[in-house]
């Protein structure tokens, strides 16, 4: 089986979220067949589509993984609900607050339309929040069917997307 490089958004605004991140990242390392290439740095943000909300901490992560894109989504919903994330039936929490929100923004040049499953995610060229994390690691990104993701993120505002620095992502020491 030939590995691709998969980029994953992770997304929390619940809890403690910097911890829970540097625990999805860790996570994302424990998952078969599959090795963590890089992580972003943190970038806070405020929070998108429902605003009424506390403000959100995002991140990319770049894999190297042997697992087919459906496989690798059920092991990032999986990591979800480890994190403690609950939804509602309804779908009614869509953007709401989340201790834990995984996507896989990214599989190789691969264009995936299925029940469940849409690669590249279909909003990553419209959020900065994306595509900043995304390019901080992976500056050549290409989103296929869209293009450059340097291009995408141009006609952007993201002045108020705030990188943390590395020091806040240390484990805190009590
Ligand atoms: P958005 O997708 O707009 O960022 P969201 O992340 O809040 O919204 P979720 O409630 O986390 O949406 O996900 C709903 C469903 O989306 C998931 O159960 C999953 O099956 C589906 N889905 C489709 N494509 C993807 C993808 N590329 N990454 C993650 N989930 C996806
Ligand atoms: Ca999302
Ligand atoms: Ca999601």
């Amino acid at each position: 089986m030939t590995a691709s490089v998969a980029f994953v958004g992770l997304g929390s605004n619940l809890g403690d979220s910097a911890a829970i991140m540097r625990e999805a990242f860790a996570a994302l390392g424990g998952i078969p067949r599959t090795e963590v290439l890089a992580t972003s740095r943190l970038y806070r943000t405020p929070a998108w589509g429902m605003t009424d909300q506390p403000d959100f901490l995002n991140a990319v992560g770049m894999l190297r993984t042997e697992l087919p894109p459906q496989a690798l989504l059920r092991a990032l919903l999986e990591i979800e609900r480890e994190a403690g994330r609950v939804r509602l039936d309804d779908g009614s929490d869509r953007w709401g607050p989340r201790t834990l929100d995984l996507d896989l923004l990214l599989y190789g040049d691969r264009v995936v339309d299925e029940p469940g499953l849409t690669v590249p995610h279909p909003h990553l060229h419209e959020r900065a929040f994306a595509l900043l994390p995304l390019l901080e690691i992976a500056p050549d990104a290409t989103i296929p069917g869209i293009g450059r993701a340097a291009d995408a993120l141009a006609g952007l505002a993201c002045d108020d997307i705030q990188a943390l620095p590395c020091t806040t992502a240390a484990p805190p020491r009590d």
